[in-house]
C-alpha cells in the first residue's frame, strides 16, 4: 500500500491540484494531517475534494476554528479574518463535515497521523527536545503530523533525537529509508501555504511496507492563488505569503 500524505492544503486549489497531478498513479490511498481550509480562497473545493477522496483525516485547528469550536482569541488579526471569511463561505454541509472531523492521533496500517502533538492539535513540533516529548505519547513508531508547515521532522532513539537533515531545500523529492531502531516523526509539509522559504507545494508518499518515504516539492499557480485571495477580500498578506513561501 502506498499512501498520499498530505497536511495544511488551507483552501488553495491551485496546490492541491498540482500535488495530484505531480503524484497521479504513485499511490493507492490519500490520508491528511488536517488544515484543509483558512488562508486561500478556495474552501468549498478544497472541503468537496476531501471529502469524496481522502481515507482518513484529522482535524487541524483551522478546521476546529472555522467550524466555531475554537474562539479565535489565539489567532493572529490575519488568520481571524481569514477564519471569518472562511465560516461565511462553506456551504451548511461542508461546515458540518468540519465539525464532525476526528481530533487525532488516528492510526492506519501501523503508523498515526495527527495535526500538532500528539497531545493537542495546536501544539507545534519543531525543536528535538519537542519531537522527544511528543514521542512519549505516540503509539507507533512511524507518525506523520503537520501544522508546522515546515517539510521534514526527526528520527529518534530512546537516548535523544535529530533534525531529518536529507531534506535538501533546493529538491524536487527526498527519500528516507525509516530504520527499525528508530522512531519517526515526520511533516510532509503544507500543500497550501508553505513555510519554509520555498514556495512549492509540499507532500510526500509513504510505503509501509517497504519503510520508504519520499517528500516531494512540486511547483504550481502561485500567480492564480493569489489573484482569487485578493479578489475574495481576504488580507493581501496571504496572497503575498504565498509568493515567498513563509
Ligand atoms: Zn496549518
Amino acid at each position: 500500500m502506498r499512501y498520499l500524505i498530505t497536511s495544511d492544503l488551507h483552501a488553495n486549489w491551485e496546490a492541491l491540484e498540482a500535488v495530484l497531478e505531480h503524484a497521479r498513479g504513485a499511490y493507492d490511498q490519500i490520508l491528511c494531517c488536517g488544515d484543509v481550509v483558512g488562508y486561500a480562497a478556495d474552501p468549498n473545493r478544497a472541503v468537496d475534494w476531501v471529502r469524496d477522496n481522502v481515507r482518513l483525516i484529522v482535524r487541524g485547528n483551522h478546521d476546529k476554528a472555522v467550524a466555531g469550536m475554537d474562539d479565535l482569541e489565539w489567532f493572529n488579526p490575519v488568520a481571524q479574518q481569514a477564519t471569518l471569511w472562511t465560516r461565511e463561505a462553506l456551504t451548511p454541509a461542508n461546515l458540518d463535515y468540519l465539525r464532525g472531523l476526528p481530533r487525532g492521533p488516528l492510526e492506519v496500517d501501523g503508523f498515526q497521523i495527527m495535526h500538532g502533538s500528539p497531545l493537542d492539535e495546536d501544539d507545534y513540533i519543531i525543536s528535538s527536545g519537542q519531537a522527544m516529548m511528543a514521542l512519549g505519547f505516540v503509539d507507533t513508531a512511524v507518525s506523520f503530523f503537520g501544522h508546522t508547515h515546515l517539510q521534514g521532522g526527526f528520527f529518534m532513539r530512546r537516548n535523544g533525537s535529530r533534525q531529518i537533515d536529507q531534506v535538501h531545500p533546493a529538491a524536487d523529492r527526498s527519500e528516507l529509508v525509516l530504520s527499525e531502531n528508530e522512531a519517526s516523526l515526520i511533516n510532509p509539509g503544507s500543500v497550501g501555504q508553505p513555510r519554509d522559504g520555498d514556495p512549492r507545494a509540499a507532500y510526500c508518499i509513504y510505503s509501509p511496507e517497504e519503510r520508504m518515504v519520499t517528500l516531494f516539492r512540486v511547483p504550481y499557480d502561485v500567480r492564480a492563488a493569489q489573484r482569487k485571495i485578493v479578489e475574495a477580500g481576504l488580507p493581501e498578506v496571504l496572497a503575498q505569503r504565498l509568493g515567498v513561501g513563509a
